[in-house]
């Protein structure tokens, strides 16, 4: 596989190292990995240590063994995560480390796999993680996803090019997306941040009780709870304080909808990676915040088994606004990867909502959560709905309405 040069690679460590996760002195670090991000993932480990990482420790995944596993193991020993490996997570967390992910696969990498066999797997991987996502959803601890091109993936995204020549298009459009061609890309998100802020800033001020959506296939409106709170760019951790990114790119800015709130119709616009399979061209129908009605023209099996995960599946967790002029969706490529597809286009999610997007919701228990209306799931999956044609009205707690978003921009100005 054909790689950028050293000088890049460097440049695109530090800023994951420094911008995404804020590696602190003697801090431990884990980084999930895939094995064709290796020279990356070596570069990382060493500007870690250079930055006095404490420790630096892998979890290496490899998409074709994966796929090995799906094929011959059954449901059941699928759906066995050994306390080990649960014991890993949460032994890091507790000591503080920082998370980063370095995460990259083929979209299609379980095509063809039994939907059931992939959604058990799912939901027990999600159960066993449970206990280490308190840390990561309520930002205890410092996390990051940045990702990196393979060759399945790019020639997804750039069909009919051979192996090198997709891998390097996409090594290209990852570095202009994420600032690292920028000269002090460090400083660029610096910027980038400031705006996130301002965006969030204002509509946490504003408070809309209600959105509303319209574009072709969507008719929807998605109440907001008491009490929400926009976030989007830098997350500070609960305890200390340390601002990081949990994502690169980021463009959103987010907060929870209420559970119960939702009624209408949605429509995708782009394809779902979810699991290894592609769900594309779908809509959901909501009443009092559960779906109701669903159809997919591609992956309905696979939405089907999302919304079956369980109770709060079939529920929002998050509403994102991200205006359509932002540089991915510019890009006007489609990434079958919803850490970029998410970052193109306005999108909702079903399942788990952040805690920390209620005023003392990280303190809250089950019971409070659901009663201010914050959606409690094992899963948590991000799908596009926003476009050029998205039209969004925000309603004031005193019932009036004003533009918030015209065909996928901001109406507003956050001066
Ligand atoms: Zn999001
Ligand atoms: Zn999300």
């Amino acid at each position: 596989m054909k790689m950028p040069s050293h000088h890049m690679l460097e440049k695109y460590a530090e800023l994951a190292l420094k911008t995404g996760v804020n590696l602190q002195k003697d801090q431990y670090l884990m980084i999930n990995s895939t094995i064709e991000g290796a020279e990356f993932t070596r570069v990382i480990v060493q500007k870690a240590f250079e930055m006095g990482a404490k420790d630096v420790h892998i979890n290496w995944g490899d998409d074709a063994i994966t796929r090995m596993k799906y094929e011959y193991a059954d449901q059941e020993t699928l759906s066995d995560v050994p306390q080990w490996q649960k014991d890993q997570y949460t032994y890091f967390a507790e000591n503080g480390a920082a998370i980063l992910s370095v995460r990259s696969t083929d979209p299609d990498l379980l095509k063809g796999i039994d939907a059931g066999k992939i959604a058990a797997a799912n939901k027990a991987r999600a159960e066993a993680m449970s206990e280490f996502r308190k840390y990561t959803m309520n930002d205890r601890i410092q996390w990051s996803i940045v990702s990196i091109p393979i060759p399945a993936w790019s020639q997804k995204i750039f069909p009919g090019e051979d192996e090198d020549t997709a891998v390097e298009k996409l090594w290209e459009q990852i570095f202009s997306i994420v600032r690292v061609d920028k000269e002090d890309p460090v400083a660029a998100w610096e910027e980038h941040n400031q705006t996130l802020v301002t965006a969030r800033e204002y509509l946490n001020k504003k408070q809309y009780k209600q959105l509303s959506y319209t574009a072709p296939g969507t008719n929807l409106t998605v109440d907001l709870p008491k009490g929400h709170i926009w976030k989007g760019g830098p997350a500070k951790t609960e305890g200390q304080g340390v601002q990081f990114n949990p994502n690169m790119p980021t463009e959103e800015v987010f907060t929870a909808p209420h559970k119960y709130g939702v009624n209408g119709t949605v429509s995708s616009t782009k394809p779902l990676n979810y699991g290894g399979n592609v769900i594309d061209d779908f809509s959901l129908t909501f009443k009092d915040g559960k779906v109701v009605d669903f159809t997919a023209k591609e992956g309905e099996e696979t939405l089907k088994h999302l919304l079956e995960t369980d109770e709060g599946s079939r529920r929002l967790g998050e509403l994102a606004l991200v205006p359509h002029e932002s540089p991915i969706s510019q890009s006007g490529l489609i990434f079958y990867n919803t850490l970029y597809d998410e970052n193109a286009s306005c999108h909702l999610a079903l399942g788990k909502a952040y805690p920390n997007n209620m005023t003392g919701g990280s303190d809250m228990n089950e019971e409070e959560l659901d009663q201010a209306g914050v959606n409690d799931s094992l899963s948590h999956v991000d799908f596009m709905m926003g476009s050029g044609e998205l039209d969004i009205d925000g309603v004031l707690e005193d019932g009036t309405t004003e533009p918030v978003m015209r065909k996928g921009s901001w109406a507003i100005s956050f001066e």
